[in-house]
């Protein structure tokens, strides 16, 4: 009787990378041996300061889904998820062969080193973005991707193509679910899912501000890819976040694009 598991390690083993020169962000180096089930990270690129942006892929389903796990360098609270979720993934045959997850740890490894919104030249990576609604400013960049870490991530994004995108955040009014572009489906049911252990979980389809040259922008209303912004409340209790990405996420994994 054949295994399916192997299918999630041959497709996450296909992208082993070089060892990671950061000093930071709980790299993995790719020489400790490998257990049974585990993901390999590479890097797509690398920050300002030299960091790398690594990315890890877990099944080979037809769903392309795209997480980042941090990209504001003082939101970190998604970030200890990751592994968790990962970890559900890799156990999960029917998931992986339901999608293909690829997983941006952290689009800001110089923010979240500093604990600084933005990355080390203090633009906000989430307003540097070729939305139509991209405007020039101090803080955002004097053209869209004229970082190195949306450059990456951009790149990323128009190879992979993915049908969904989530992006980790925190915030104050926090948890809840944010969504641009046709999003409305996943954000429901990601909000439930992860209400089902906390009910604070909810979801907020405006986020009250203007958000120009966002991620959001960008990709859910000028290319019409749902994504959804997942703001998690500050200073996020670590396992009660593991939990709610992980039932939000195998939710939406799950869901067929019936539009
Ligand atoms: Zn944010």
């Amino acid at each position: 009787m054949r295994r399916a598991a192997p299918t999630c390690l041959l497709a996450a083993l296909a992208l082993l990378g070089p060892g990671c020169a950061a000093p930071s962000v709980g790299t993995r180096t790719g020489a400790a041996p490998a257990p049974a089930a585990v993901a390999s990270w590479s890097a797509i690129g690398a920050s300002v300061e030299g960091r790398p942006i690594e990315t890890a892929t877990i099944g080979a389903g037809p769903r392309r889904v795209l997480i980042i796990g941090a990209i504001h360098g003082d939101e970190p609270e998604g970030l200890p998820a990751i592994d968790p979720l990962i970890d559900h993934l890799l156990a999960s045959p029917s998931l992986c062969r339901a999608a293909t997850v690829r997983i941006v740890r952290d689009a800001n490894p110089d923010g979240t080193a500093a604990g600084s919104r933005g990355n080390a030249r203090r633009i906000d990576l989430n307003r540097n973005w070729p939305a139509s609604n991209f405007a020039p400013a101090r803080t955002r960049g004097s053209q869209p991707l004229s970082e190195p870490e949306t450059a990456a991530l951009h790149t990323l994004i128009a190879s992979f193509a993915p049908d969904l995108v989530v992006v980790f955040h925190s915030t104050p009014g926090g948890p809840f679910v944010n969504y641009d572009g046709p999003a409305d489906r996943e954000a429901e049911a990601f909000a439930a899912a992860a209400a089902q252990a906390d009910p604070r979980w909810r979801v907020v389809p405006n986020i009250g501000y203007p958000t120009p040259g966002s991620m959001g922008s960008y990709i859910g209303i000028d290319l019409g890819v749902p994504i959804l912004t997942v703001e998690f409340a500050r200073r996020h209790d670590p396992e009660a976040a593991s939990a709610a990405v992980v039932e939000g996420i195998e939710v939406v994994l799950t869901m067929h694009d019936g539009r």
